[in-house]
């Protein structure tokens, strides 16, 4: 496929189904049916990604499950950055929890091409992907799932929905070093984060934040959704969300990632990019400080 396709025409074609894919509104057909945003147009230009790399991604489904006559199922991509003699670092990246939310699916385009272009950044580095935790809610342009459930209040409470139950045994499967997932926040003007698990999250999410200002300033303000903010970031969050396994030691970091849902989809997207590769970078080097010591 790859020997098919030039570099400068996938990236035309990229951009163009990008341009077709960029978030409206729910629309109607005319009839006042709802039409259903395509989950195959959202996610081409990932599989085109991984279609058109050289060994280090690959796709496939955690998971179906069917909603009256309708399949669905759960993708992820995985990368495997170059092996070496350093630690192995596991991270799990989470986007399109909330159906209205597709900056962070968008980003896991850019974020993908671009350790997949910088592979020193990506070395002993293994991420496993899931870019759309909720494609019901995607189809329908809303926050919960067609079955009506904010997924994101429905972790580790024996919730039958099979999203959920799907990415809770990824979890306790892969026990990963750090978990990030991606929102955006229509009443924020900026960009925030809530910082949880281990105690060195807080000093991964600070400089992520500080990156990603250079496309999106960060919310400055001493309480965001609800919560105690400072400098942008949280450490306390609602019961029910997406997190590691109760009790997992040791404790991974856990970071969500807010855009201020309003802000140029570009822009979001950067800032997420910035964001996710310093979080690398920082893990990483704290992961050989910590096995220097
Ligand atoms: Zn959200």
């Amino acid at each position: 496929m790859s020997a098919l396709i030039s570099p400068s025409s996938l990236n035309a074609t990229r951009e163009s189904m990008l341009r077709e894919i960029r978030p409206s509104n729910m629309q109607t057909n005319g009839l006042d049916e709802p039409v259903r945003r395509s989950i195959k147009e959202l996610l081409l230009p990932l599989f085109v990604q991984v279609g058109t790399s050289a060994h280090s991604l690959r796709a496939d489904s955690v998971g179906f499950w069917r909603r009256g006559s309708d399949r669905y199922w759960l993708p992820r991509i995985i990368f495997r950055g170059t092996p070496c003699e350093e630690p192995t670092i596991r991270l799990a990246i989470f986007a399109g929890i909330h159906g209205d939310e597709p900056a962070g699916t968008l980003a896991l385009i850019d974020f993908l091409q671009f350790m997949e272009e910088n592979p020193f950044l990506g070395r002993a580095c293994h991420l496993y992907i899931y870019p759309l935790c909720n494609p019901t809610g995607y189809e329908d342009g809303t926050r919960s799932s067609r079955s009506g459930y904010d997924l994101n209040r429905q972790f580790w409470q024996g919730s039958l929905e099979p999203e959920v139950a799907l990415i809770e045994r990824e979890l306790m499967q892969h026990r990963f070093d750090g978990i990030i997932a991606l929102h955006s926040d229509d009443t924020s003007e900026g960009l925030y984060g809530f910082a949880r698990g281990a105690t060195m999250t807080e000093h991964l999410l600070k400089p992520a934040l500080a990156a990603a200002q250079a496309a999106l300033p960060v919310n400055e303000a001493s309480i965001i959704d609800g919560f105690h903010a400072v400098n942008g970031i949280i450490h306390t969050a609602y019961d029910g969300i997406l997190s590691a396994p109760p009790g997992t030691r040791p404790a991974p970091f856990e970071i969500i990632l807010e855009s201020p849902h309003h802000a140029p989809m570009d822009a979001q997207r950067h800032a997420c990019v910035l964001a996710l590769t310093e979080i690398v970078r920082e893990y990483r080097r704290m992961v050989a400080y910590g096995a220097n010591l």
